[in-house]
C-alpha cells in the first residue's frame, strides 16, 4: 500500500536528537542550548543552525548513519516514498566519498538530491551533475541556500549544469521563491529546468508565474512548518496551500528538516489538515501529488 510522501528533507537537518547528543559527545562539542529553529527567527538565521550539524557529519561513517537512521524514521512515519537531499560539499571530504556515504546508508530506501547552495561556483554545480550521472541512487539536483550580498554568482549562473541534469534524465529541483519575489521561482522554471520548486511561498504574488507553473505542471514542495519558523509566513494557518489547491496547482506537504523544523511529517500534515479549506480530499491530494512527482 502507498504511504506517505516527503520529497523535501535535508539530510544535515534531520539528524535524530540522540544521534545529535553522540556524536557532540565523541567530538568534545557542546550542542547549542537552542538547536531548533523557533518561530519568525529569519531564514539567514535558520541557515547559520545548519553549521553545527553539518560540524557532527564529517565522517563517512556519519553521513552513512544519519541517512539510514532517516530511512529508518521515515518508516515509522509511514512514508513509503522519501528523497533525502544535502550538499557534499559541506563534509569536509571529497565529493564523491560524501555521495557514496550517503548512498550507502540509504541502502536503496531513498531516491538522492544533491544540492548545489546559492552562491557556489558553477563548476561545483557541474561536478554534483558528474557524479549524480555515475550513480543511479542520485535522482536529481537541487539549489538550496539563499541568496546573499556578496555572492559571486546568480540563479541564471547554474543552466549550464542544470541543462546538463536534464539531458542525464535526473530530476531539478530549485529552492525559489521562499518569502522573496516570485521573479525567482520563473527564472527557476525558465533558465534551470525545475519540475519542482522548493517551498514558493511567494507565487501568488504575480498571476503570470502562477500560470507558467499551472502550464508547465511544476510541483510546489510545501514546507509550511519550516516557512512559519522562518517568518515568511505568520504562522501555519497563514500557509497559501488552500488557494494553490484551489487554482489546481500541484503542491505537496513536507517536513524540510526533521530536527530542527522539529516536526515529523504525520505532524506537518496535521498542522496542515488544521488550514481552513484543507479536509481529508485536499489532504489525498497533496498526498497523490507528491507520489506523481517523485524522482526516484
Ligand atoms: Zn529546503
Amino acid at each position: 500500500m502507498r504511504g506517505l510522501v516527503d520529497l523535501h528533507r535535508h539530510l544535515d537537518g534531520s539528524l535524530r536528537r540522540s544521534t545529535v547528543d553522540t556524536f557532540a559527545a565523541d567530538l568534545g562539542l557542546d550542542v547549542p542550548v537552542q538547536l531548533p529553529f523557533t518561530p519568525h527567527m529569519g531564514l539567514h538565521a535558520a541557515l547559520s543552525r545548519f553549521a553545527f550539524t553539518c560540524s557532527l557529519l564529517q565522517t563517512t561513517g556519519a553521513l552513512a548513519q544519519v541517512a539510514s537512521e532517516m530511512c529508518e524514521d521515515a518508516q515509522t512515519e509511514g512514508i513509503s516514498t522519501l528523497e533525502v537531499r544535502f550538499a557534499p560539499q559541506l563534509h569536509g571530504m571529497a565529493l564523491a566519498g560524501a555521495v557514496d556515504a550517503v548512498l550507502e546508508g540509504l541502502g536503496g530506501r531513498a531516491g538522492l538530491i544533491l544540492c548545489g547552495l546559492y552562491g557556489d561556483p558553477p563548476a561545483l554545480v557541474d561536478a554534483l551533475v558528474d557524479l549524480a550521472a555515475a550513480r543511479p541512487g542520485v535522482v536529481g539536483l537541487d539549489l538550496a541556500g539563499g541568496p546573499a550580498s556578496g555572492h559571486d554568482f546568480r540563479l541564471e549562473d547554474y543552466a549550464d549544469a542544470f541543462r546538463r541534469a536534464a539531458t542525464l534524465g535526473l530530476g531539478r529541483t530549485v529552492h525559489a521563491g521562499e518569502g522573496r519575489p516570485p521573479a525567482e521561482i520563473r527564472t527557476a522554471i525558465d533558465i534551470l529546468g525545475a519540475q519542482r520548486i522548493g517551498h514558493g511561498t511567494t507565487l501568488l504574488d504575480d498571476p503570470t508565474v502562477c500560470d507558467l507553473v499551472l502550464q508547465r505542471g511544476i510541483t510546489i514542495e510545501a514546507c509550511p512548518t519550516s516557512n512559519w519558523h522562518t517568518g515568511i509566513i505568520t504562522d501555519v494557518a497563514a500557509h497559501p496551500l488552500p488557494q494553490w489547491l484551489a487554482l489546481g496547482i500541484k503542491c505537496t506537504v513536507n517536513t524540510d528538516n526533521t530536527l530542527l523544523s522539529a516536526v515529523t511529517l504525520p505532524e506537518e500534515i496535521a498542522r496542515v489538515r488544521g488550514i481552513d479549506g484543507v479536509g481529508d480530499a485536499e489532504i489525498a491530494q497533496l498526498t497523490a501529488n507528491g507520489h506523481a512527482a517523485r524522482f526516484s
